[in-house]
């Protein structure tokens, strides 16, 4: 027997269609998300056609690019809210239904990049007398939105056009194999420890960790797996010397020619057919190679001014890499290790790092709990921007730790954030800030203020204590709130580049590390630790011990993300050379490197950062937003950490102003001139001053 389903109307009834102050999240059913988001995109394929027919060959700012603004952001409306669920507190449903969707998204989004039509409006807008008029945001959204449609192929002839969708779906797809074969690699090798004895000095945790792993493979004992939770504490804290070296060989060759699985999931051929594709995807858009495409969209302008970028700070930080290295080689060898191999030096670096600082990261949470936090990183930001912070009670959410705020300055509202602060079983890990709304003027002349989500993943609090955070979680809060000001605190009314929205890959780390600079300096401190029992601030001597902690062995580290990042910009600009991909390694690690690893050390088959994610021809993002960070930290150094003259300078040149210019002119004017590595350097103790 049949029932006939009534069928709902599906607008009325469909909280993801309805406009709304703040997202309705406890409305959101798993069953309206494909019906809303589906219903979103016809309407939006059919108010694109009404916009290029209305506007014909005359198109305004209104009529275009408001026009487009709304369609844009009702899709966000309804999508944001569905993701960000996905993200906070997932279910098996929502998953579907989310995933349901993005095929969907993906095809729109193509669509849009390539619709010949639509370009030629934006062109003749840009092109016409109107744009004299314009203001720097506007004139950058029509650059930036000609550049986009260039860059997705739109220019080409047909032909090309062909060959240019063939290779990016290639590329798609030996993305996906590069990261298949890199987790099967993973999964292919274990080791079965039946006498305890071979984990000494292994924590508690980790071997919990190892017991529960065997136990779900029907094994007694332990079970070791090249997943980094696993790898990870042998490689720090296993006294076994040949258990580290075996483990080692067998991480470091994985996906590869070499080791234990040797050639049974070789990602070396993917590799260079991807290369040769990027190498072709950029000359077919007339860049003479893929890292030039690749910065086609960032702030750095040439290939050789990064490398001139990362040479730099690789010979200025190189000596202290050498001296870090023999210290660490002096120690292992008093403790019986004559000869530092790769397999040793993060035991040995552990072992002297708390034998010199003591300093544990469990000891400093009595001295961070939330509320004082929060209440310090509120102080904070009104000591540097004027600008002040309440709750909000009584208000539409997805769990009951959830926390509403409210930025006001002179008691004008500015925008609203949430604050989810804990871990809990049906969240993804890690933390981060998305916009929820885009600060915009509409086209009908409102103003539509931004809402922020900030999620970060803290332990909550246990019965009669409060919520009490590791230093490490107090700067993980103070970056993604530097993201979330950003976001908040712009000044600019068109949706393009309000907030961080058309800000460069290679800048938008600025605002964030620029935060966590005040969880290092005493003032700031001051202002957010105090014992949670007693109120006691934290003591002088942890904060030393901190603060030499710090920078300990920061020469290696530093040459080791120097090595990783110009490896990925050499192969990407040098492709075709002639070199192989290990060639192009061993001349970046003859470069700076100090320690070499083993020959049979296959690292590029599992770099998956630039051959299946988005960092190809862009590690080197990291570096230079630091370098960013610490030189706009300076000028609070040379003028007072809280002078708020400083603070509203930042506020302006930078927070302010979003991706309404490009980021080095934002810089500028900030600093006074363009960026340098000394900030960078002083701040990790890289400097011969700092190493006295
Ligand atoms: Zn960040």
């Amino acid at each position: 027997m049949f029932l006939q389903a009534k069928v709902p109307n599906v607008s009325e009834n469909n909280p993801l269609l309805q406009p709304y102050d703040l997202p309705p999240f406890s409305a959101i059913r798993p069953e309206h998300v494909q019906p809303a988001i589906e219903q979103i995109l016809a309407d939006n394929r059919a108010g694109i056609q009404k916009i290029l027919a209305d506007q014909g060959q005359k198109p305004t700012w209104a009529g275009l690019v408001l026009a487009m603004d709304e369609l844009n952001d009702r899709l966000g409306a309804a999508w944001s809210p569905v993701s960000h669920l996905n993200a906070v507190c997932n279910s098996a449903e929502l998953r579907e239904a989310y995933e349901a969707c993005l095929p969907a998204l993906s095809a729109y989004s193509t669509e849009m990049g390539q619709n010949r039509e639509l370009f030629q409006a934006f062109e003749a807008l840009a092109h016409s007398p109107q744009v004299a008029d314009f203001d720097q945001a506007q004139k950058t959204i029509l650059e930036h939105s000609l550049r986009d449609f260039r860059l997705s192929g739109i220019d080409l002839p047909p032909a090309e056009q062909k060959r240019y969708a063939e290779v990016q779906s290639k590329l798609s797809e030996l993305g996906s194999k590069f990261s298949n074969q890199l987790l099967d690699a993973t999964q292919a090798w274990t080791k079965h420890i039946t006498d305890e004895a071979a984990l000494a000095g292994l924590t508690e945790s980790a071997k919990a960790q190892m017991a529960a792993a065997a136990q779900a493979k029907g094994l007694d004992g332990w079970l070791i797996s090249l997943e980094f939770p696993s790898y990870f504490p042998v490689m720090t804290y296993a006294e076994d010397r040949a258990l580290r070296e075996e483990v080692y060989a067998a991480y470091c060759t994985r996906a590869s020619d070499q080791g234990p699985n040797a050639g049974k999931f070789d990602n070396g051929p993917v590799m260079e057919e991807i290369l040769d594709l990027r190498q072709e995807l950029a000359r077919l858009l007339g860049f003479a190679s893929f890292a030039e495409l690749s910065l086609a969209t960032k702030m750095a302008e040439t290939p050789d001014q990064v490398l001139t970028f990362l040479r730099d700070l690789a010979k200025r930080s190189k000596p202290f890499a050498v001296r870090d290295l023999q210290q660490l080689q002096a120690y292992a060898a008093e403790q019986g290790c004559p000869e530092l191999k790769s397999w040793d030096s993060g035991f040995f670096g552990e072992k002297l790092r708390e034998q010199r600082y003591s300093v544990s990261q469990e000891a400093l949470r009595v001295y961070f709990p939330i509320d004082k936090v929060l209440g310090g990183l509120f102080a904070i930001v009104q000591k540097l921007y004027g600008i002040e912070i309440a709750e909000i009670k009584g208000f539409d959410t997805w769990h009951p730790d959830v926390r509403l705020f409210e930025i006001k300055e002179n008691g004008q509202h500015i925008g609203r954030f949430f604050f989810d602060l804990y871990a809990r079983a049906n969240e993804g890990g890690g933390a981060w800030m998305d916009g929820a709304r885009d600060r915009r003027r509409t086209a009908a002349g409102t103003l539509q203020n931004p809402v922020a989500n900030l999620v970060c993943n803290f332990t909550p609090a246990v019965a009669g204590k409060p919520a009490l955070l590791t230093h490490d979680e107090v700067t993980t809060l103070f970056h993604e709130f530097g993201h979330g000001l950003h976001h908040m605190l712009t000044e600019i009314e068109h949706a393009g580049v309000s907030g961080i929205n058309g800000v460069a890959w290679d800048a938008v780390e600025l605002p964030s590390q620029f935060m966590e600079n005040w969880c290092w300096e005493p003032e700031g401190l001051a202002l957010i630790s105090g014992h949670y029992e007693t109120g006691e601030a934290l003591p002088k001597d942890l904060l030393d011990k901190m603060l030499a902690a710090k920078n300990f062995q920061s020469g290696l580290m530093m040459v080791r993300q120097l090595e990783f990042s110009l490896f990925d910009f050499e192969l990407h600009a040098t492709h075709g050379d002639g070199r192989s991909v290990l060639q192009v390694l061993e001349g970046v690690r003859d470069e700076v490197s100090v320690m070499r690893p083993p020959a049979y050390n296959r690292f590029p088959n599992s770099f998956a950062h630039i051959f299946a994610g988005g960092y190809a021809a862009g590690y080197y993002s990291y570096k230079w937003a630091e370098v960013l960070s610490a030189d706009a930290f300076s000028r609070f150094e040379e003028e007072g950490v809280f002078n708020p003259q400083t603070g509203k300078a930042f506020r302006q040149a930078i927070l302010a102003r979003g991706g309404s210019l490009a980021p080095m002119e934002l810089f500028k004017d900030f600093r006074g001139r363009e960026p340098s590595i000394d900030a960078l350097l002083r701040h990790s103790g890289l400097t011969e001053d700092a190493a006295a």
